[in-house]
This record gives structure tokens, C-alpha cells and sequence, in this order.
């Protein structure tokens, strides 16, 4: 297939400063998971990218030394000779394939802890550490401690030229940097040159960004990552306008710059919450500022957006985060003209929560990621399979869907069957739900790839009982058939069923299913994760007078590890659905729910209802798995229906199982490991 001409623009080359990027295409600094611990995990994640066609792959941010102290959080570190050695390799495996490498260097100031490294967190001035609930202050820099921190600057920046790297970072971005805390009047309570003013709270910056220049020399870029807009709500870091202000006085320093907005919670917006391409609003205005090279972000997957903001004028190189987590060969594919085959990133945020719990990256689209070195998968290819046997599917959930795809590039001749009219599972009635369209695509990429294949079979309407798919007599035979909701309040922190709910409660799948709703709506979430507030947030668009009543503290509670909990806070407020946290039911009573303090026991008044919608737990049923065993038939229970999840399981469940029927599996499952270094 032929590229279209329009997105020739994507492959133009880009001079940034001394070197030059091969195409427009950016994967960008992000957590991966695997910290300097484990650099194999880190370097497959970015070496595929390379391959990939990202033009420049970043390493994602790297302290200086050992006052910057993110501990316990996946990161990288480049603070003695002894740590450019990991990098090195690592720059070596991206530019193996034709890309630049950019490291992301930091001071994180106070927003370090300062309790592993035994070092206390440092900042401009004797101010709280960032994260509001840790009982941990920083003490202030003093003019000593700002020489060191300018020579370390430098030190690592000469590290960063050892490693090999093409473009070197000034970071001021996510108020995650000493320099962003220095610019900050909120945490800048300075009176001396480094205090007060502007021009003065500028200063460090300035000074980091002119050495790391020096330093530089003529083989390395310098990229400023920068935050132009700040959009955290009430409390905020930069004066209003100030971040114009930053750009205009350094506007030629950098060879690059790198904008994007803070919080970390509104740069990573969901989809639920944010459409592609969302930050141009604020970023638009840095290019008439500046006569350097433009990069920014924007959950960028489609290429007509990709060029359209470059033919506004508003970013010369296009970033990716979560889209190359979800498609690391997205520029491959534009290149080639596949665009039907990107893996469109669908803007869940699940990699974040991986990131915010301390495991490797994973990612609702990407079963491979994090998989590349220590299991050898590979996003593009699966390893064929000796002779082509047979594969019967029943379930065309993401489950389903990833195994048939996965054994059909293998070379396996797969039927999928379906009971229902329409494929996709789970994911094609999510997406009817108000702000969740864009879950539909975990369906969308796989259905189309099969449907290219003319070794798959798919049949909607086609419910197999255990007669049948014995009879079909399949070499392989997966059930990916799902698990209901229940609709008996059974939950996480209640476990047995909820009187008065079993016949009257809706489930999830009932109200998606069409089921008619009446007079105010009760809906009780002891899920904690999208589930209730989405469906709470549809029917108040839809003109129902909803509340949501939750046994924890706070609603949605998996959220804050996404990072939407509070947007979906504001969003229902503004909708008008009443929230009870912290209220556990007692029983339904016709005319409403009765319920009690979570924390007290106190009884509290009726919450008022004519209907009840439970989003509790699921349950799968093992009738069908049952009656295959006692026939003596062979077969995998996958998905939801082995271990009811997120969506990201079911995907990863269906892609491991059709690995393990490949036989490309460890048999004891002990997949390849990072092992520390004993020194006795
Ligand atoms: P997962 O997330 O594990 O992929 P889903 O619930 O999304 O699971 O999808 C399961 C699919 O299996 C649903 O679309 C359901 O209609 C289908 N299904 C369940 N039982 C059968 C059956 N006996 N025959 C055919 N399809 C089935
Ligand atoms: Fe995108 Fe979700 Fe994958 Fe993150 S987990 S990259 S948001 S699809």
C-alpha cells in the first residue's frame, strides 16, 4: 500500500540544533515501569520503538544525584560514571535503528521525599514536599547547594554525551523539577537573586539551560520540556501568564522546545475527559514566540490530526506517550500507508495506574508491552506455528478477539463464535456509554485485522452449547464467553448478597442491555473503578435523577490511580447526581435504600429510589467449561471468564494463551528475570 501524500509531511526531516531528527515522529519521556533496576525490560520497551519508526525515542526522566530522590517510583538515574553504562546500551539498541535518543535529565527538588537517600528534599525555600498528605518538608537551598546543583547539572550532562545521547533535556515541566519550583512564587519565598522577581525566579533555569549548553558541546541537542499552562484547579504553581512570560525570555536558548500543560493529571487527560489533540489551546501560541523546533503531545493516534497541527503552525514534531505504549509501530504504519492497522491508544490511563502502583507499564491495547525482552514478544509478529491446526473461539469479547488474532497469525485457521448479533463483548457496550466511545477500539483493531485474514471465520449470532462445539471437533478450543455482573449487591468490601436486591437490583449489563429505568435512580458501586460513575454520569445526561452511593471513603476509587477521580468528582457534581461516600447499604427497600455510616455503623436516612442499579463484582458461570470436561473435551477458560477483570486482562489473558497454545511459552511459566548483582 502507498503512503497518501498528505502525511508525507510526518517523514520530513527536523534540525534540532547540531542534529537532525529523522521524521517528525517523537516517543516521548514517560515512566516505564522498569527503573534503572531492571534496564533489559527498559531498553526491549525502547529499542522496539526505535523499530518502530519513532524518529526520537526518550528515556524517560533521570536524576542527577542523589538529592533528587524519587525512590520506590520507577525511574532512572545518571549520577556517577558507573550508571552511563546501562544508558549507553540503551542509546546504542535506538540508534541501531536509525532514531535519535534524548534523555530526559532532573532535579525533582520537592518534589523528592528525601527519605530513602537519607538526603532531606530541597527546594527554593522551607516549604511542604509536593504531595500534600506525606509528612515531609524541604528545607531551602542555600548558595552552596545551588553550585552543586549547577555542577551536577553539568556533570550529568557530560554522562548523557558519554552515553551517546542526541539530545540532551532541560526539565520544567509537571512541577517535578527544581527549576519549575524555583519559577514558582508559590514555592519560591526567596529575597535574594534567585527570589522575588521574575527575572530572578528565573534565574536557575537560565543558568541550568545556558551551561547545559556549554556542556553539550556540538554533538547533543538541548530540549527545554516546559509546561506553558497550568490547569490544576485553585491551587496553582505559576503566576497567570507566566508561562508565556518563560517561553519569551528563553525563546532561542533551547534547540527544542517541549510544551505541554501541568498537572501530570491534565497533560495525561483520558478520553473520557479529553479529545485528541486537546492541548493546542494552550501550546499554539509557542511557535510565533520562537524561531526553534516545536513538540508537544496531544494523544496523538491519527495522522490527519498529527498533520493538521503541523500545517496550523502549532507543533513541528509530534509526541507520542500512550500512543506509543499502545502502537510502538505507529509511524511504521503511516509510513507504509497502513493506517487501518494502527492500534489506536484508547485513552483509559490504565498504563498510568501500572506507573502509580509500582509494576511494569501495561496497556489495555498492548498485551506485549513491558513483554519485549523478557518473554520475547514482539507488538508485530507472532512466530508461526509449525503446521496449521484448528482453533474454535467462543466469545468475541478483547478476550476472544486477541487470541483469534494472535493463533491467526500463526497461521491457524480460527472461528470465531459469537451468541449475540454484534462482536466486541464487553468493549462494543461499554462504548455506548456516554465519555467510553473510544473503548469501542480494542474491538475495532482486532475485528479488522481478522477480517483481512483468510484464515478466520467469524459468525454473530451463533450461541454453541457444549453438543456443538464438541462436534465441531476443533484442534483448539478457547471459551472467552465473559462474565455477567451480578445483580445481588454481592461486592468487594460486602461478599455475600444484599437483601432486597436479588430480582429488583439492574446490573451493568441489564442497563447497557436497554433495561427500562423509572423515577429517581439508586446506583451502588462497590466496584470502585469506572463502571458506576459512568453509567451515573449517562443517565443524569439523560435526564434521570441519579445517586451514587459507594461503602469507601471516596467515589471511584481506582480513579486516583488513572487520574480522573477528580474530574469525575466534577463532572457528576455538575451533573447533579447526589454522591454518599462512605455509605454501605443495609437493604433495599422499594422506595429507596437504607444504609450506614461505612466508618461508624450509624444508621443514616433512606437514600430515595424507585429504581436500583448494582455495580458490585462479576461472576462468571462454568456450566458450558463443566459439560465440556465431562465430555473429555480439551479447552482454555480465558478472559473474563477465567478471572473477571479490566479490560487489559482479558486482552493480555487471550494474547498469553494463544502464545502458550504456540508452544512458545515457558512450561513453568518463569519468564526471563533481571537478577541483582551479589557482591560477596
Ligand atoms: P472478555 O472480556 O473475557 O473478552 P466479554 O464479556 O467481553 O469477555 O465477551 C464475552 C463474549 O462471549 C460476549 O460477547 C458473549 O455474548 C459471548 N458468549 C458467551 N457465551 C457464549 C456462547 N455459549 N456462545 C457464543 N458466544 C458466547
Ligand atoms: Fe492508551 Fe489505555 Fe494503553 Fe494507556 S493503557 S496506552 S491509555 S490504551
Amino acid at each position: 500500500m502507498s503512503r497518501d501524500p498528505r502525511y508525507d509531511v510526518l517523514f520530513e526531516p527536523v534540525k534540532i540544533g547540531p542534529v537532525t531528527a529523522p521524521n517528525r515522529f517523537v516517543s516521548m519521556p514517560h515512566a516505564i515501569g522498569f527503573s534503572y533496576l531492571m534496564p533489559n525490560g527498559a531498553i526491549g520497551i525502547r529499542e522496539t520503538r526505535a523499530e518502530g519508526g519513532w524518529g526520537i525515542v526518550a528515556m524517560q526522566l533521570s536524576e542527577i544525584d542523589p538529592t533528587s530522590d524519587l525512590s520506590g517510583l520507577p525511574y532512572e538515574r545518571l549520577w556517577d560514571d558507573e550508571d552511563v553504562k546501562a544508558h549507553a546500551r540503551s542509546v546504542a539498541r535506538i540508534h541501531a535503528h536509525g532514531a535519535l535518543a534524548s534523555i530526559e535529565l532532573a532535579h525533582t527538588g520537592i518534589r523528592s521525599r528525601g527519605i530513602s537517600n537519607g538526603y532531606p528534599a530541597m527546594g527554593p525555600s522551607v516549604v511542604p514536599t509536593l504531595k500534600a498528605e506525606a509528612p515531609f518538608m524541604a528545607r531551602a537551598m542555600d548558595k552552596a547547594d545551588i553550585r552543586t546543583l549547577r555542577e551536577n547539572y553539568r556533570a550529568a550532562t557530560r554522562r548523557a554525551r558519554q552515553a551517546g545521547y542526541d539530545i540532551v533535556y532541560v526539565y520544567a515541566s509537571h512541577d517535578a523539577s527544581v527549576l519549575w519550583h524555583f519559577l514558582s512564587p508559590a514555592y519560591n519565598r526567596r529575597t535574594d537573586e534567585y527570589g522575588g522577581s521574575f527575572d530572578n525566579r528565573l534565574r536557575l533555569f537560565r543558568e541550568v539551560l545556558e551551561e547545559t549548553k556549554e556542556e553539550a558541546g556540538n554533538d547533543m541537542a538541548v530540549a527545554v520540556r516546559f509546561a506553558v499552562h497550568e490547569v490544576s484547579g485553585p491551587k496553582r504553581i505559576l503566576n497567570t501568564g507566566e508561562g508565556r512570560a518563560v517561553v519569551e525570555a528563553l525563546a532561542e536558548l533551547p534547540d527544542l522546545w517541549d510544551v505541554n500543560i501541568s498537572g501530570w493529571s491534565r497533560d495525561s487527560g483520558t478520553s473520557r475527559y479529553d479529545p485528541e489533540g486537546f492541548q493546542e489551546e494552550f501550546t499554539s501560541f509557542v511557535k510565533q514566540v520562537t524561531g526553534k523546533p516545536v513538540l508537544g503531545v496531544g494523544r496523538f493516534t491519527s495522522p490527519d490530526a498529527m498533520v493538521g497541527q503541523i500545517r496550523r503552525g502549532v507543533l513541528d514534531l509530534i509526541g507520542g506517550a500512550r500512543p506509543s505504549i499502545a502502537d510502538p509501530f505507529l509511524p511504521a504504519k503511516i509510513r507504509e500507508g497502513r493506517i487501518e492497522d494502527i492500534r489506536e491508544c484508547i485513552g483509559c490511563n490504565f498504563c498510568v495506574s501500572a506507573e502509580t502502583i509500582g509494576v511494569e507499564l501495561r496497556c489495555t491495547q498492548n498485551p506485549t508491552i513491558s513483554e519485549e525482552w523478557r518473554r520475547g514478544w514482539h507488538p508485530e509478529r507472532v512466530p508461526k506455528a509449525p503446521r496449521a491446526e484448528t482453533a474454535l473461539i467462543i466469545g468475541s469479547g478483547p478476550a476472544g478477539l486477541e487470541a483469534a488474532l494472535v493463533l491467526a497469525r500463526a497461521g491457524h485457521a480460527v472461528t470465531v463464535a459469537e451468541r449475540r448479533e454484534e462482536f466486541g463483548g464487553r468493549v462494543a457496550r461499554e462504548a455506548r456509554i456516554k465519555g467510553l466511545a473510544a473503548w469501542g477500539r480494542v474491538r475495532d483493531y482486532r475485528l479488522y485485522q481478522l477480517r483481512q485474514m483468510p484464515n478466520v471465520e467469524l459468525y454473530a449470532d451463533s450461541d454453541l452449547d457444549a453438543d456443538a462445539i464438541a462436534e465441531f471437533g476443533a484442534d483448539h478450543i478457547l471459551l472467552a464467553t465473559g462474565a455477567p455482573w451480578r445483580g445481588d449487591g454481592a461486592g468487594r468490601t460486602r461478599l455475600d448478597a444484599i437483601p432486597g436486591f436479588v430480582g429488583v437490583a439492574l446490573s451493568p449489563d441489564d442497563v447497557m442491555d436497554g433495561a427500562p429505568l423509572e423515577g429517581p435512580i439508586v446506583i451502588y458501586d462497590d466496584d470502585h473503578y469506572y463502571m458506576a460513575n459512568a453509567l451515573a454520569a449517562d443517565l443524569a445526561a439523560k435526564g434521570h435523577a441519579v445517586s451514587i452511593v459507594t461503602p469507601l471513603p471516596s467515589l471511584g476509587a481506582w480513579m486516583s490511580q488513572t487520574l480522573e477521580q477528580p474530574r469525575m468528582l466534577g463532572q457528576l457534581k455538575s451533573a447533579g447526581v447526589e454522591m454518599h461516600p462512605n455509605t454501605t447499604a443495609i437493604a433495599w427497600k422499594g422506595e429507596g435504600l437504607s444504609v450506614f455510616r461505612s466508618d461508624t455503623g450509624d444508621e443514616l436516612p433512606m437514600i430515595d429510589g424507585r429504581s436500583l442499579i448494582s455495580v458490585t463484582t462479576r461472576l462468571p458461570d462454568p456450566t458450558l467449561s463443566q459439560a465440556l470436561s465431562e465430555r473429555g473435551v480439551a479447552h482454555r477458560v480465558i478472559g473474563d471468564a477465567d478471572c473477571p477483570g479490566v479490560i487489559q486482562a482479558a486482552v493480555y489473558s487471550g494474547h498469553r494463551h494463544a502464545r502458550e497454545i504456540l508452544g512458545t511459552e515457558p512450561a513453568d511459566r518463569v519468564f526471563r528475570r533481571e537478577r541483582p548483582m551479589l557482591f560477596l
